[in-house]
């Protein structure tokens, strides 16, 4: 019998699959993926969650979609029949250019988990066309390019809904795309992602620069514009509202077309607030209730309030968003009578102004709104929603600690196991069974094995093959030759001074010192960083520029190099992390302790195998918990310290710095001769002063007892078989992390979809 995919090719190209290109092969399979999409069930239910958010970080999704339909194997193979090979089909797709990190990857991975389960809920974000910047290398800095991905034939499919959303000055109709979001072996749900169709992408002209005032053609040309100016700030607002708008116009018609009451709209829906650049769902939604559905001011606001819930992202109070009232008047005028009956009622109740939604500056404290009119706020880790509550949000917790709630993050095991390793995934199935693609906690079967030499070399095994393909990757798409019997030392995040890419940098300085000075080690060792930083983040910029200045040094070093590889790869995204994390030996998440909220990152390198190098951070805790002190390696100071520190202003690089020769040789290396030859000297020497002068996130404060840490790593990997013991443990303790033990939690305590 002929397979669908030789029919969809004859269809599409009038030829057999071996007669097409790659291309064409990846076109017919995208389109016959999405027509199975469409044909199956839809999750359904009585009540519905909705997941806004600005970012989607979705990867790739050709293979992903194909194992939860549950036809990867047969695709594969009878594309080898014809001669083809599915990674190189892979190759043909753009990854979708929706996120930035982190919280837009968790965003991914729940709409996989929450499709997985069965429960029927929908992503809502926007479409931008140029998405996030692209990161390229030029004269060791990072330049920023456009990222157009939408490609002709695309996973977005239009339909035919469409909204008007007013501004102050005019009114823009949106556009609905839909990427359909199967669950594995399970029904599908939808991201809904919001256009516009007079957007102009010639708009843009040299790297990201455009005119940033023309709101009616740039609205969803990039996420994340520079906000470094007021045109910049009033455009992410239009963004954001742009956003929220359609999204609780979409609910409302959404429940009413079920028949369902709007005047218990929490009985049928569910809103979770991403961060807080969703945040104007909330006075957005008690608008349309009261301006277009007759609600009185007050039955709106208690509808509004059990219907929607809050995630925190992050205890950074410079991302904390605070809209200037001035601001919000330009663009969403119709808002501030709510934003201000909101503040007004907030403020009769309560007398502390740290609770207040309008500040004494006339600043609106976005999320203020969504704690106080929203049922729950939670944290993404024990210490991180701990710290909420204890701290950062603890005036908050002392008035409603009843909606304050634990949601540790996890991560899709579908794409960061099954189709990232599928080597591992092998070797696991042969031993445990396929039971863990369902129950992740059934990994802790491989328990057993961790004495048995057989296992342990199987994989050994593994873990060789997928640093050999990184090796291959990376000379094709780099021309960069690593050593892939060195240990593989991966960092790899956006880039911020809070993660400490900067203390990882002076390691290899301290590396580099070391063998200079004769100290070789006796297995090479090869550093990989991959970070985008954020265009306007001047430190940051300096940060990539000191690693690739270090990475050419060291290149052009003959003393140092057969020992040491510092390289940095370009444009770190989804595709690249499924690369470079099953190759890992050492998972380097090294944040100040207290400003990491989660990580995810760190999750999938202890799914693949990875050795945690970490802080007490975030779900490092968790993950030490988890795997014991054996298996992970943690230093640092802890957050109470690290919070002390900042309250009483005690921390002085200055004085750490001058009171200790070996951190003044390591830093003093940063303006180098040699270094500021190869570099910017205006970049060093400001990166720098940064370090001796301000380092507000306290790098020199660990710094010592990380590098003293990393040395015993790098000695205890000597021993193969402790090291894979190491590794067996963390891939068997990883369960907890797979994102839908996180959604059945938010499901259970949030969302009580079923
Ligand atoms: C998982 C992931 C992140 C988040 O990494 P952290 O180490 O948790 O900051 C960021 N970007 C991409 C592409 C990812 O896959």
């Amino acid at each position: 019998m002929e397979h669908r995919l030789e029919i969809k090719v004859k269809d599409l190209f009038g030829t057999d699959i071996a007669h097409c290109t790659d291309e064409q092969v990846y076109v017919a399979l995208l389109h016959l993926t999405k027509d199975m999409m469409a044909e199956k069930t839809a999750n359904t239910g009585e009540k519905k969650v909705y997941y806004i958010s600005a970012e989607f970080l979705i990867g790739k999704l050709l293979s992903n979609n194909l194992i939860n339909l549950g036809i990867f194997e047969e695709t594969a193979e009878i594309l080898k029949k014809n001669g083809k090979d599915i990674t190189a089909i892979e190759e043909m797709e753009l990854e979708p250019s929706l996120g930035n990190g982190g919280l837009g990857r968790l965003a991914a991975c729940f709409l996989d988990s929450i499709a997985t389960l069965g429960l029927p809920g929908d992503g809502i974000g926007l479409n931008y066309h140029f998405g996030l910047f692209e990161q390229v290398f030029r004269d060791n800095k990072q330049n920023a390019q456009k990222n157009p991905w939408i490609t002709k034939d695309s996973w977005l499919t239009r339909k035919d809904i469409s909204f008007k959303v007013p501004f102050k000055d005019f009114t823009l109709q949106s556009a609905m795309y839909d990427i359909a979001v199967p669950g594995y072996e399970s029904g599908v749900n939808q991201l809904h992602l919001f256009d516009i169709d007079t957007i102009d992408e010639t708009l843009v002209h040299d790297g990201i620069e455009f005119d940033k005032e023309d709101v009616m053609h740039n609205l969803t040309l990039f996420l994340y514009p520079d906000d470094s100016d007021e045109k910049g700030q009033l455009l992410r607002i239009y963004q954001q509202y742009f956003m929220v708008s359609n999204g609780a116009q979409l609910i409302l018609k959404e429940v009413k077309e079920k028949g369902q009451d709007i005047h218990k709209l929490y009985d049928y829906a569910a809103i979770q607030i991403n961060d807080t650049h969703p945040t104007m769902v909330i006075p957005e939604l008690i608008r349309l209730l009261t301006e277009q559905e007759g609600f009185t001011m007050d039955e709106a606001i208690e509808v509004v309030s059990k219907t929607c819930a809050y995630t925190n992202h992050t205890i950074l109070a410079e991302a904390l968003e605070k809209w200037p009232i001035a601001y919000l008047e330009k663009v969403v005028p119709h808002l501030l009578p709510i934003i201000r009956e909101l503040d007004k009622r907030v403020k009769e109740q309560y007398k502390d102004e740290k609770v207040a939604i309008i500040d004494k500056d006339n600043r609106v404290h976005m999320a203020h709104i969504d704690i106080h009119y929203g049922f729950s706020v939670n944290g993404v880790a024990y210490l991180h929603t701990e710290i909420l509550k204890s701290s950062e949000l603890k005036c908050f917790y002392d008035i409603y600690p009843e909606k304050f709630n634990n949601k540790t993050n996890g991560i899709t095991f579908r794409r960061w196991l099954m189709h990232c390793n599928q080597d591992l995934t092998k070797v696991i199935e042969d031993l445990i069974g396929s039971g863990f693609k369902k129950d992740a906690m059934e990994l802790e079967k491989l328990l057993q094995y961790v004495d048995d030499d057989a296992v342990l070399g199987k994989l050994q095994t593994v873990k060789k093959q997928k640093k050999l393909e990184l090796k291959e990757y990376l000379f094709k798409t780099q021309g960069i030759t690593i050593n892939e019997n060195s240990i593989f030392d991966i960092q790899i995040k956006r880039l911020h001074e809070y993660k400490r890419q900067q203390m990882n940098a002076l390691y290899a300085i301290y590396k580099y010192l070391d063998i200079k000075a004769g100290n070789k080690p006796s297995t090479p060792i090869t550093m990989i960083f991959g970070a985008k930083a954020a265009p306007a983040y001047i430190i940051a910029q300096d940060i990539i520029h000191l690693i690739l200045c270090l990475q050419q040094l060291i290149d052009n070093d003959p003393e140092v190099s057969p020992y040491l590889q510092v390289i940095m790869v370009e444009n770190y995204n989804v595709t690249k992390a499924s690369k470079l994390i099953p190759a890992c030996d050492i998972s380097e998440q090294i944040s100040l302790a207290s400003k990491e909220a989660s990580g995810t990152g760190n999750m999938k390198f202890m799914l693949n195998g990875a050795v945690t190098l970490g802080t007490e951070d975030g779900a490092n805790v968790e993950i030490h918990q988890l795997v014991g002190d054996e298996n992970i390696y943690v230093f640092g100071k802890e957050s109470d310290e690290v919070i002390k520190l900042y309250e009483t202003s005690g921390y002085n690089s200055r004085k750490i710095y001058d009171e200790d020769e070996k951190i003044q040789e390591l830093v003093d290396f940063i303006i180098n001769k040699e270094l500021i030859k190869i570099g910017d000297p205006m970049n060093l020497c400001r990166l720098y002063k940064e370090l001796i002068s301000k380092d507000w996130f306290m790098t020199l404060l660990d710094l010592k007892e990380y590098i003293r840490v990393k040395e015993a790593m790098l000695r205890d990997y000597e021993d193969e078989k402790a090291w894979t013991k190491k590794s067996l443990v963390n891939i068997a303790k990883a369960g907890y992390f797979s994102s839908d033990r996180t959604i059945e939690e938010y499901n259970r305590d949030i969302w009580k979809l079923k």
